[in-house]
């Protein structure tokens, strides 16, 4: 196969990996900054051209879109999609997944376990979302956040009053959310391909922490996890219509909760946590899955 990957840095872990998987089992592989890509939409000949080249045909593309370049990265993959070129995951699903708000609708629409979490926009409703949130302890979080950054705690409803205004002076977006205590710093990471569970970790915050980001000093280990994590975790991939994500779950007492679906999931951590070729595995659901023109949305 001839395959292409979108990504800016050629060097990061996920990328490297990538690479040699696709290489070790015999495919043509190149990497395009993304950035670098430009475009002629004319009709019915969609093009995209690399340094002063027009693109060959490709039989699949990895999209690797950095979140803080979503709004040209997809159309850049939209655009290898009027090709036909199959996409590992779609331009509408990363869509979907990169607007917090927007997933967590598509999961609760399909019955799936969600912190219930309560969003508004206007200030003078800060009490209010602390109540429909079910009072203190809230996570209070930023919308636009990664990494664990821009998610606090807050041990009191006045806490989280004050927390919510500061946030809402800045003028981003933000959501309240029931504090999942039992889940005790950590959060499982389950990594789905073509519709299966393929490895899953457990991260644990540093002591003292209530995040379990890995960013923020956690640790990760191989973890069992239960048919309900798996299903919980089958089933959001499927809502979200991600061929290969990272689910990122807590274990609630009335069971697994979803925080966020992850379409771009890095795979040093669970390579190294699982010893799981977890890049190779991608690369076969390519080998079975990837027909020219299989592309459900094709950017609709
Ligand atoms: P980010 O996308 O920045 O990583 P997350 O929403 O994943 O932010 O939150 C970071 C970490 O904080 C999670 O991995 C989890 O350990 C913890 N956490 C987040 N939300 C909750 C919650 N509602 N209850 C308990 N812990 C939470
Ligand atoms: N057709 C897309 C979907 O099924 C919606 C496209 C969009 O939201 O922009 O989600």
């Amino acid at each position: 196969m001839k395959i292409v990957m979108m990504a800016r840095n050629p060097d990061l872990y996920s990328h490297v990996r990538l690479k040699e998987a696709a290489e070790q089992r015999g495919h043509e592989f190149s990497i395009i900054n993304t950035l670098r890509c430009y475009m002629n939409i004319a009709s019915r000949r969609p093009e995209i051209y690399y340094n002063g080249e027009k693109l060959p045909e490709y039989d699949a593309v990895i999209p690797r879109i950095g979140a803080s370049v979503t709004f040209y990265g997809l159309a850049v993959l939209r655009q290898f999609e009027m090709q036909g070129v199959f996409p590992l995951n779609e331009s509408v699903a990363i869509g979907r997944s990169r607007d917090k708000l927007r997933s967590m609708q598509l999961l609760a629409r399909d019955g799936i376990g969600l912190p219930v979490t309560t969003f508004a926009h206007d200030p003078k409703q800060t009490e209010e979302v602390v109540k429909i949130a079910g009072g203190a302890p809230l996570v209070v979080k930023l919308l636009e956040g990664t990494q664990g950054l821009g998610v606090v705690l807050a041990d009191t409803d006045r806490s989280a009053k004050s927390v919510i205004e500061a946030f809402r002076a800045t003028n981003t977006n933000i959501l309240v959310q029931e504090f999942i205590k039992e889940a005790g710093g950590t959060d499982i990471r389950a990594l789905v391909v073509g519709g299966k569970v393929i490895a899953a970790m457990q991260r644990k915050g540093a002591e003292g922490e209530f995040r379990s980001n890995l960013h923020r000093g956690g640790s990760a280990q191989q973890i069992k996890i239960s048919p309900e994590e798996r299903s919980t975790a089958i089933r959001s991939a499927k809502a979200m219509g991600l061929n290969v994500c990272g689910v990122d779950m807590l274990r609630a007492n009335h069971g697994p909760v979803v925080m966020e679906v992850n379409s771009s999931p890095g795979l040093e951590g669970v390579e190294k946590a699982t010893g799981i070729d977890v890049a190779g595995k991608i690369i076969e659901y390519l080998e079975t899955n990837a027909k020219k023109g299989k592309t459900k949305t094709r950017g609709q």
